[in-house]
């Protein structure tokens, strides 16, 4: 086991208490929706949900990988609820929302990935909310051939993938994956409807160094990535993969300044940084750019 380190001062988070937060909460309950904010532990959660902003987790709570970073359950999932869609979009239109981020675990065990049933949500949410902008953050389908142009062909806003970590580091924190198929699933995106924006990040303070996070940054640009967030791993458990190093907000700034001279269209890097953290704001300002 790797014991929790105590986290540094910058990374201070508020208790989830507000009205708001609890009324999310109960729709969330209502509406039996998994989010990643409770299944990831995220420190945000308080935050995000007095401001009614919730990602939803699709295809269950099991997952087939096994990522050394992730509180999610690894196992056999349970078959597709087929009424999931419909309650995602009632629940996402009850919120209000103007931009809503989905999330999926993997699931190795569908042929096609869970493709069919993201598009089926997408879909829901389009017809139940049609003026809410939406984000999917999606798996990345290794060999599950045609499952990227199902999503595609269901045209989300925001097409986000991450790569989590540097190539030298997927073996031990991203076993199942391989570092040129989630680069190569952010190019296809691109050259199968460039109206798409995509978007991806890396989690730091996995003992990464510098160099190669900016090389990282050099291969979103040439797979004509929109978005980049960059964040600090919290390790869920002591089963769980060490944090080599608390990386400082001075050095979030830094490499949020070299992003942005790379050419991003946006950029989020600090500690607290998700890949839906503030996606609704961020998004909103870009369109009002
Ligand atoms: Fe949920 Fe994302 Fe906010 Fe975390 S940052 S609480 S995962 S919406
Ligand atoms: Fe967690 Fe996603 Fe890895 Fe599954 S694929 S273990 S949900 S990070």
């Amino acid at each position: 086991d790797n014991p929790i380190q105590r986290k540094p001062d910058w990374i201070r988070v508020r208790a989830p208490n507000s009205p708001v937060y609890q009324e999310t909460r109960a729709l969330m309950r209502e509406h039996r929706l998994t989010t990643v904010c409770e299944e990831a532990a995220c420190p945000n959660i308080g935050e995000c949900w007095s401001q009614r902003h919730a990602t939803m987790m699709i295809m269950g709570e099991i997952c087939t990988r096994a990522c050394a970073f992730c509180n999610v359950t690894t196992g056999q999932p349970n078959p597709l609820d087929d009424d999931e869609p419909a309650r995602v979009a009632e629940a996402v239109a009850t919120l209000g929302l103007r931009h809503v981020v989905i999330t999926s675990v993997d699931r190795d065990d569908l042929t096609d990935g869970g493709a069919r049933h993201f598009a089926r949500v997408i879909g829901a949410i389009r017809a139940a909310a049609p003026d809410t902008t939406i984000e999917i953050l999606t798996p990345d389908f290794l060999r599950k051939p045609g499952a990227l142009e199902i999503v595609v062909a269901a045209r989300p806003d925001v097409f986000n993938h991450n790569l989590e970590t540097v190539p030298r580091l997927y073996q031990p924190i991203r076993p199942g994956a391989r570092y040129y198929q989630s680069l190569r699933l952010l190019d296809d995106v691109k050259r199968l409807d460039p109206t798409i924006f995509t978007k991806s990040g890396l989690m730091l303070g996995l003992g990464e160094t510098a160099p190669e996070v900016y090389q990282v940054m050099d291969d979103f640009r040439v797979a004509d990535v929109d978005f980049l967030t960059l964040g600090q791993y919290l390790q869920p458990t002591p089963k769980h993969a060490a944090i080599a190093e608390f990386v400082t907000p001075a050095a979030f700034d830094e490499y949020a300044a070299r992003a942005r001279a790379k050419g991003f269209l946006q950029v989020s890097a600090s500690p607290l940084t998700r890949s839906s953290y503030h996606a609704d704001e961020d998004f909103e300002r870009l369109r009002a750019a």
